[in-house]
């Protein structure tokens, strides 16, 4: 399965597999899993679906890395006039973005304004703009950029990792500021010397952080807390620890990826649990897409069935 990794992470970085990939039916059959679609209306309709059940979205636009501080300005553009069709539609999506494709590493002044544009059209229909945490590289610099367009947008929420060594430290502050906080395991692949690599200590790590963010001090400071996971273990031990502290279901959300652990999502809004799907759509979806299998190599013989049978 390490085999399968490579072999995929490899994959996503193909020119040529980006290029014809998407025409072949059986990866648009079997992408549809993941990602509803490339389109923002497909990401609404998904909304829409999901909606029915109590879930709603959160939705982000797949992009590739900028090489123009312009192209900045397209994908802030992207997001304004998807808030638009939110407001048109009433669906109550919210919006996550990365920083560097505001134009963080071409000018974190630029990245500040796109980011203050997004959040005060997201503040006009009442919703929060989220931002995700990239790479270590950027942690620094994004958690810096949120506290400078946090003091002047409330709205504004950011994601912080569990599997940073640092990340105990970085909560404190964002406490304090009674910040909307996404806590999510951390994607990326760093060195020890900055991050958990063991799974355990990474889960560990995570509940002592969400426990954290449901502690009294957090909820009379202001924070909202968002479990970005699939963990049902961890998703069982928050939710226990919230019904115990007696919050309200509503003060806090579990997040989830569109397409995984459908049942856990469904059961959890069932349950009167606040429940967010992010859904990632656009044109950049195959390096996207390829990550995803690559987290979790089992997927590729679920691509491959719907491949073979065409379900
Ligand atoms: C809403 C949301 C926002 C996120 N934002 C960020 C961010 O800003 N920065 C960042 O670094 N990371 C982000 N992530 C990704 C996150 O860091 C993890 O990489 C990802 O969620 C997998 O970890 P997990 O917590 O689900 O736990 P895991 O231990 O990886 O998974 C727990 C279980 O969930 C299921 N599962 C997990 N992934 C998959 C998959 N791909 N396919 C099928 N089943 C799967 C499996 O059954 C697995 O056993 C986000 C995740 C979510 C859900």
């Amino acid at each position: 399965m390490g085999l399968m990794r490579s072999v995929l992470l490899s994959a996503s970085q193909s020119t040529w597999l980006r290029e014809h990939a998407m025409k072949w039916p059986f990866v648009r059959r079997a992408t549809r899993r993941f990602m509803p679609g490339e389109s923002l209306d497909d990401a609404l309709a998904a909304t829409r679906e999901l909606e029915r059940e109590n879930i709603t979205t959160i939705l982000t636009h797949l992009g590739e890395n900028l090489t123009r501080v312009e192209e900045a300005s397209v994908v802030a553009e992207h997001y304004l006039n998807a808030q638009e069709r939110l407001r048109e539609t009433g669906l109550r999506s919210e919006m996550s973005v990365k920083l560097t494709q505001l134009g963080l590493d071409q000018s974190a002044d630029v990245a500040a304004a796109n980011l203050e544009r997004i959040a005060v059209s997201a503040a006009g229909i009442g919703r929060r703009v989220w931002v995700d945490m990239e790479g270590s590289a950027y942690t620094e610099r994004t958690l810096e950029l949120f506290r400078r367009v946090r003091a002047r947008h409330a709205n504004v929420g950011i994601a912080v990792q569990a599997y940073l060594r640092r990340t105990a430290g970085d909560l404190e502050p964002l406490i304090a500021l009674g910040a909307a906080i996404r806590l999510v395991k951390g994607a990326y692949d760093e060195p020890a010397r900055l991050a958990f690599r063991d799974r355990r200590e990474v889960n560990e790590s995570y509940l002592r952080l969400g426990r954290r963010m449901l502690s009294a001090e957090a909820r009379a400071a202001g924070v909202f807390a968002a479990f970005g996971t699939h963990d049902h273990v961890l998703i069982e031990a928050l939710a226990t620890l919230a019904d115990e502290a007696g919050l309200a279901r509503g003060a806090y959300e579990f997040e989830m990826l569109y397409g995984i652990r459908r049942e856990l999502q469904s059961r959890l809004a069932r349950e009167g649990r606040r429940v967010r799907v992010l859904i990632s759509y656009g044109e950049a979806w195959f390096p996207w897409y390829m990550r995803r299998l690559a987290e979790k190599p089992a997927n590729v013989w679920f691509v491959m069935r719907n491949a073979l049978g065409g379900g």
